[in-house]
């Protein structure tokens, strides 16, 4: 197609903001079928002004805030895909809308949506086949300060300046991949959100070295829109940083109903109540039974607790460790045990006890006012299973069955998302548990980390959206049995759905499973918790050495999430003398400690639950029902982080030291405080805690943790009666001036 010169007038179509509505100032007139000229048209809203070629698709974003542009020089393209490849021949436009339509009607739809705050760019049309679009508009430099927000786990803050090359693809709801359907992306000091409904969206970050024009390292975000991906947006946000990114998300996903709250929650279930602050605590497994890759013999068989030991565990935290509140969880109670032949789980297995056994178990643990939960799994089917049949099992396109990984029960194989519901809800299966036993919370494993799927049984082909919302219709029916409901890892699309997600903080004591953040020059930061930590109840997966996990705990109290205890010693632990080991040493072991505090001569399990559940579950607590609205580096390096939960007087702040030396900050109530390596201080109006060198006007040098929680008043300031905690290191603590010596707890009154 011949470039025609234009000769036409600059009509542009532009509008306003008013009130919630738009005006449209002019109006062009939509052109003549089949001619085209080169022309720019123009959409503009109180946040963005956006230019379209009407010819050539190629456009730019200007950030009416900031000034910021996007694409920073140049214009980026309309999108590279089979049916875009020629000019575009028809143009047609109102006020808010541009569409673009190639001689052999593939179409771009250049849209203002909501309110104006977002541009969105729609593929239309049969023949424009699968889009590979905004790698030149999302492209920032070093020189621009630039960087992205990946909502993986925690969340990835990469910066173009890393001096790491690389290519990453990040899939809509792959495990590991977005977790969020969002990427950000600043520079200098502007920020920008896309975002997208559709799981065939798969995101790709790469940086490459002296890529950008003046020579500076480049990293750019682009977006392959596979068959029913059709559509991305782009929300600038103006001035800002993460912050600024989260805040502007979470509009988005209050939007689309995304934001249920844990307030909300609650009032639905009160039991999720007593899932606030409270540890996890896995049994995993009971049985342990483990069978070759055919499922056909077993390898080894050993039982790891008795129903009934699992009751004495969860009375002994909760008697002798004073554990208020915890998710009590038990893996391996099916018959055969965890995960032999699934999805036939009942009787509950006689090894440990069986049905009467397990049912008593759960009740006394309900009793003390954990949640008891049930874990289970309807993805992973087995050879070995009186149920077994090919017909449920996801189909390759050449009619072969998909298969799992090798785990306990032998060769798994993967149950086709609707087969997994029918399965769930047979009566033998949740009902029958749930009158059984009749715990208070239900965990389906690999729901929320497997990404999703697709199957290509004629009998019940699925696609990846049809696996999520199959995947939300078992989460619903399993949480409308049991009350509480929760999986593996977690995405945002499941938290209307559910309660808790354990995997999203960390995996085996680190940040990632597969993932390095090295290799992306990226650091973790709690982007989740900016964006939904009022929202659901999470935690970790995957069981870590207590002796390593400072950094782990850290990086907890930082996101203000409690921590999972699933490396548990056999049968009746704490009566067992432990194997001789060294002492923990080192910063990375620091909350292993016991010396002169609470948990000193205990079982170094149960040290380690206490120093940390009396740190954390507090925390979690005091700011379960905000978000991270603030979260601030405070020294050049990154290492020295705060994040503040709340806002004002109701505010709880925490100070973490991620660096390998000590660091010096102040706080309104430790005054000049000295953090050592994975040391930390948290401020919140009742409650109070440190692992510190020095707080309160008091040397620590070997380090100390203590907690201050207001017992009598809600606040600290003023409270009549204190309760403080000591967790390791010298016992004397200043507070107002009072000296107190406190070995384990103790209860004081100030001024009294
Ligand atoms: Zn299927």
């Amino acid at each position: 197609m011949r470039r025609e010169p234009s000769t036409m007038p600059d009509r542009t179509v532009s509008r306003i903001f008013k009130s919630g509505r738009f005006v449209a100032l002019a109006i062009a007139a939509a052109l003549p079928a089949g001619l085209a000229f080169a022309e720019t048209r123009l959409l503009q809203s109180p946040a963005m002004r956006v230019d379209i070629d009407s010819q050539t698709g190629k456009w730019s974003l200007v950030d009416k805030t900031s000034g910021v542009r996007w694409p920073s020089e140049g214009a980026a393209g309309a999108g590279a895909a089979g049916g875009l490849a020629s000019e575009f021949a028809k143009t047609a436009a109102s006020p808010h809308r541009v569409r673009l339509e190639t001689a052999g009607g593939a179409a771009v739809n250049f849209e203002l949506v909501d309110d104006g705050r977002a541009l969105e760019i729609r593929y239309e049309g049969e023949a424009v086949g699968d889009v590979r679009v905004l790698d030149d508009a999302l492209a920032v430099t070093a020189a621009d300060e630039g960087y992205a927000v990946v909502p993986c786990r925690e969340g990835l803050l990469i910066p173009a300046a890393s001096g790491v090359a690389f290519s990453q693809t990040f899939g809509a709801s792959d495990y590991e991949g977005c977790h969020m359907n969002m990427i950000g992306m600043i520079k200098r000091g502007s920020a920008i959100v896309a975002t997208w409904d559709d799981a065939y969206v798969f995101a790709e970050l790469k940086s490459t070295l002296k890529a950008g024009s003046d020579g500076s390292q480049r990293l750019s975000a682009g977006f392959n829109l596979r068959p029913s991906a059709r559509a991305i947006r782009l929300a600038p946000l103006g001035n800002g940083d993460w912050n600024t990114l989260a805040a502007g998300y979470r509009r988005i996903a209050e939007a689309k109903g995304l934001a249920v709250t844990l307030r909300e929650k609650i009032k639905q279930n009160p039991h999720v109540q007593l899932m606030v602050g409270a540890a996890d605590f896995k049994l995993w497994t009971c049985l342990a039974r483990r069978m070759n890759e055919e499922s056909t013999a077993e390898e080894s068989v050993r039982v790891r607790w008795t129903f009934d030991e699992a009751a004495a565990i969860a009375e002994h935290l909760h008697g002798d460790l004073g554990i208020e509140r915890c998710l009590f969880m038990l893996g391996g109670w099916t018959a055969g045990g965890y995960d032999c032949r699934h999805p036939d789980n009942l009787p509950a297995n006689p090894e440990c006890g069986g049905n009467d056994a397990l049912a008593n178990a759960v009740r006394r643990i309900q009793r003390l006012g954990f949640v008891a939960s049930l874990h289970d799994n309807y993805q992973d089917m087995y050879r070995d299973a009186a149920s077994w049949n090919p017909a449920l099992i996801e189909k390759k396109p050449d009619g072969s069955l998909v298969t799992g990984g090798r785990w306990l029960g032998g060769r798994a194989y993967m149950v086709c998302a609707p087969k997994q519901v029918e399965l769930a809800m047979r009566p033998q299966n949740l009902p029958e548990i749930q009158r059984l036993f009749a715990p208070w919370s239900y965990f389906i494993d690999t729901t929320y980390a497997v990404g999703p799927r697709e199957c290509s049984d004629p009998a019940h082909r699925i696609g990846r959206n049809d696996d999520i919302a199959w995947k939300i219709r078992l989460s619903d029916e399993a949480r409308k049995l049991f009350g509480i409901f929760g999986s593996e890892c977690g995405r945002e699309w499941a938290l209307p759905h559910s309660d808790f997600f354990e995997g999203l903080v960390g995996v085996s004591g680190k940040y990632y499973h597969n993932l390095d953040p090295a290799k992306l020059g990226a650091m973790v930061i709690p982007f989740w918790e900016m964006v939904y930590h009022d929202c659901q109840i999470c935690w970790g997966k995957y069981g870590y050495s207590a002796n390593e996990a400072a950094e782990f705990v850290a990086h907890h109290a930082i996101c203000a999430r409690p921590l999972y205890y699933h490396s548990v010693p056999d049968h009746l632990y704490w009566k067992e003398k432990p194997a001789e080991g060294a002492a923990p040493s080192g910063d990375r072991a620091s909350y292993a400690r016991t010396d002169g505090g609470w948990a000193e001569g205990l079982h170094p399990l149960d040290a380690f639950v206490k120093n940390t559940q009396e740190l954390l579950g507090p925390l979690y607590a005091a700011t379960a029902h905000d978000r991270l609205g603030r979260l601030e580096f405070l020294t050049p390096d990154r290492r020295v982080r705060r994040a503040q939960y709340g806002e004002g007087g109701a505010a709880t702040t925490v100070v973490v030291n991620f660096g390998d030396g000590d660091a010096a900050v102040t706080s309104a109530l430790g005054g000049e405080v000295l953090l050592p390596p994975f040391g930390l201080v948290i401020e919140g109006p009742w409650f109070a805690g440190f692992y510190a060198k020095k707080w309160g006007g008091r040397e620590y040098p070997g380090g100390a943790l203590f907690t201050l929680q207001a017992v009598e008043g809600e606040d600290l300031q003023t409270a009549g009666k204190l309760r403080i905690f000591h967790g390791f290191g010298d016992p004397e603590i200043v507070w107002k001036g009072a000296r107190y010596e406190v070995a384990r707890e103790m209860v004081i009154t100030p001024g009294g």
